[in-house]
């Protein structure tokens, strides 16, 4: 039986996806071979590759003056590449200035490695209300080799209600757990970076998209596999990519494709995260600690209305015991910030979240 999984990353696949790369894992559009056997240099595999670009290309409207790399080293290596070539001085500990928002523990985590390549300012932060928010965006200064902000902070479920407009400073966003939730304009932005496992494919694959100005400026004692401007001279091939993950993405655009895209995703998105803040903002007994402008339509963290840490800590656990019986699993919130957390990304059918809406008020009438 499939279970309606809410975990945050590696996180639920849409079932056609998995059941297209089971029909092809043996032998993958009459190759006779699997996708993880291919020769990354065959036709095969860069027909697989130029797929997945080309749908990505369509699903965001990314414009022709923008690469698109599929990486490695998760996320959190983009917390180093970034700074590394658009600060990095030109010996290592020296760096230009380069602003970040702090709008939760990822973002603290991309300015603290930042900090080691640039002179990392944090121009506005969250701190002070556990991250309950987002801080109005401070102004990009002349020095500044680039902005950096979180665009849904998914272990506090806050996300950016506007893009900051930053001038001519590049924009750059971390988009792990919101990347085709909805229509995003990519233009405003110089870098975007995800890791794969949230909305997109299997962990193991980071996408990037950059402008092509905005290559070229790493120092040269950049090591070459951190460099953005050899991987796009390579097309994402200076070494063996990831080609199962990138195949799953390619698998996973086109299933949202024929989905009707990004704005119908963000319509199902939107219904289905309506429906839990509307029953948390009515219940008694769960609320959300989230200020209401910020929300994320993608996690959706949510606390019992007791005072007690020791007994709320035993209702959690029951919680999320009695609610994996009923096939609703991986509902723990972050271990560092406890609570619970609902993550709710596009594979999220609006009856898994039914499910879990019902299973909360009858959870709430027994305690
Ligand atoms: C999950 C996540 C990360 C970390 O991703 P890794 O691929 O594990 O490095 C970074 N930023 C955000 C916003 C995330 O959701």
């Amino acid at each position: 039986m499939r279970v309606y999984n809410f975990s945050p990353g590696p996180s639920a696949l849409p079932l056609p996806v998995l059941e297209k790369a089971a029909a092809e894992m043996t032998d993958a559009n009459g190759t006779g071979q699997s996708v993880m056997e291919m020769s990354h240099r065959s036709k095969d595999f860069r027909s697989v590759i130029e797929k997945t670009e080309a749908l990505l290309r369509e699903l965001m409207e990314i414009p022709s003056n923008y690469k698109v790399l599929f990486l490695q080293g998760g996320a959190s290596l983009q917390f180093s590449m970034i700074p590394l070539n658009l600060a990095a001085g030109s010996v290592p500990g020296e760096g230009k200035r380069a602003l970040y928002v702090e709008t939760g523990i990822w973002a603290k985590k991309a300015a603290e490695e930042a900090a080691k390549f640039a002179g990392v300012e944090t121009g506005a932060s969250s701190k002070d209300r556990a991250y309950a928010y987002i801080p109005a965006a401070p102004a990009a200064g002349p020095d500044d080799a680039y902005y950096h902000i979180t665009l849904n902070n998914t272990i506090v479920g806050t996300k950016w209600a506007e893009i900051p407009e930053t001038g001519s400073v590049p924009l750059v966003a971390d988009i792990s757990s919101c990347i085709l939730s909805e229509p995003l304009d990519v233009s405003k932005f110089g870098l975007l970076y995800a890791g794969a496992q949230k909305n997109l494919g299997p962990a193991g694959t980071t996408v990037v998209i950059i402008r092509e100005d905005l290559m070229g400026r790493a120092p040269p004692w950049t090591p070459a596999l951190l460099r953005y401007d050899v991987h796009a001279a390579e097309a994402s091939m200076y070494n063996t990519p990831p080609c199962y993950g990138i195949y799953v993405i390619g698998l996973v655009l086109q299933w949202l494709k024929d989905k009707g895209g990004t704005a119908a995703a963000a319509r199902r998105n939107r219904e289905k995260a309506d429906m839990l803040y509307s029953y948390l903002d009515n219940s008694r007994f769960f609320r959300s600690p989230v200020d209401k402008p910020f929300r994320s339509l993608m996690n959706i963290p949510f606390i019992p209305a007791e005072n007690d840490a020791e007994k709320r800590a035993a209702l959690e656990k029951r919680f999320a015991a009695e609610a994996a019986a009923q096939g609703l699993v991986n509902l723990a919130g972050h271990r560092l910030v406890g609570g619970m957390r609902a993550s709710i990304y596009n594979a999220m059918p609006l009856e898994g979240v039914r499910a879990l809406a019902g299973f909360m008020k009858r959870f709430e009438e027994t305690v």
